[in-house]
């Protein structure tokens, strides 16, 4: 099959370069940016809130959109979660006899990132090729944002759709859940437990969660907040604790809650964004709400939404997980359509077959206009 061996090539070089989240991605930028001779490249450097340098990739080649109505771009992530569990080399980008490459990141989403630049590489010259190449889609999507708000390339080369080339087994998704998280912080006094003379921030944190449990149990059960077109058609709204590793003899001094709150297009945020304001403000916590972009949903009727439909022979769905498209939404309409499966990713079995992202490349190749 036509453009395996590059398909592979580079697929393996990207998962032997480390881009977990929390690392500089300046390696995959730099053997990304070395496949793209002929292209315009524009880098855009970002600093991430711990301080580690990023860098997002936008890269055009063909005519713009005021030459030619805008193209369909591609998009895909060069970050990965981080190895846990692994107990094989997650950086080993070893392909097996069966074709089936191994490693961080090889189904989400290096593999299919490789075959979006390999269809744009290989799009016929006439036709207009963008990729939108992001990092930090695993945690905060800062780079896409990056891209929305900074990229002078991607606005002038407008394309009229973008592909955000998740592993969807080449289902297309045309509407997915955002989220906001909500972080929760009591203040107590740190002493030893038994003298009396401390304060367990816990006990500041406890009935702000007990309001939180009522919240999350009305999302569940109440109807009006559901959406049908979603599986689950509930929002997730998922609180993680966090006591700093304080022991139990001692008076907790900070206590945290992390909630997720995934809702999609048709939930409006606002009610339970005040329902938490209220609940921190009467419990006395410190609270910072974290918002992504809003929920990317688009309709069922739209021309990129229907060719994805025509070119897989695949209703559109919905997902209830999030993606760049909640960024990237702001540059065109998305859809989220790419090789490979969901199921190795984020796990130590991580694997993705090589005939299957370099089938994807004609396939992108007929979306965007050849
Ligand atoms: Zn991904």
């Amino acid at each position: 099959m036509e453009h395996i061996d590059a398909v592979a090539r580079l697929a393996a070089d990207l998962v032997r370069l480390d881009s977990r989240s929390f690392v500089s991605n300046q390696a995959v930028a730099d053997r990304i940016a070395a496949e793209l001779d002929g292209f315009e490249l524009e880098r855009i450097a970002y600093t991430d809130p711990a301080g580690v340098a990023k860098q997002v990739l936008v890269a055009h080649r063909g005519p713009t959109k005021g030459e030619q109505g805008g193209g369909v771009a591609l998009s895909g992530h060069m970050d990965t979660v981080p190895d846990t569990g692994w107990q094989d080399d997650p950086f080993s980008g070893r392909i097996d006899a069966g074709g089936i490459l191994h490693g961080l990141g090889a189904a989400d989403m290096k593999g299919p990132l490789a075959a979006c630049i390999v269809a744009a590489r290989t799009l016929p010259a006439h036709l207009p090729a963008t990729l939108l190449i992001t990092t930090d889609e695993e945690t905060t999507k800062q780079g896409a944002r990056a891209i929305a708000d900074r990229s002078a390339l991607a606005r002038r080369a407008a394309p009229r759709g973008v592909i955000v080339a998740e592993p969807t087994s080449l289902v297309p998704v045309r509407g997915h859940r955002s989220n906001i998280d909500f972080v929760a912080v009591a203040e107590g006094i740190q002493a030893h437990s038994s003298l009396g003379t401390g304060r367990n921030a816990n006990w500041a944190l406890i009935p702000f969660l007990v309001e939180m449990k009522a919240l999350a149990e009305r999302l569940r059960t109440d109807t009006s907040l559901h959406d049908a077109a979603y599986a689950p058609p509930f929002s997730d709204f998922n609180p993680v604790l966090d006591n700093h590793g304080a022991a139990v003899n001692v008076t907790v001094p900070k206590a945290t809650a992390r909630i997720k709150f995934r809702y999609s297009r048709s939930i409006d945020p606002t009610p339970v964004v005040q329902a938490v304001e209220a609940a921190a403000e009467r419990a006395g916590v410190r609270l910072t709400i974290i918002r992504q972009g809003r929920p990317p949903e688009t309709p069922a009727d739209h021309p990129l939404v229907r060719a994805a439909e025509a070119v897989t022979g695949h209703e559109a769905e919905t997902r209830p997980f999030g993606t760049d498209a909640s960024e990237l939404q702001e540059i065109a309409p998305c859809i989220i359509l790419g090789p490979e499966v969901m199921d190795t990713a984020h796990s130590p079995r991580e694997r993705a077959s090589i005939a299957r992202l370099a089938a994807a490349v004609p396939l992108f190749h007929r979306l965007m206009g050849a």
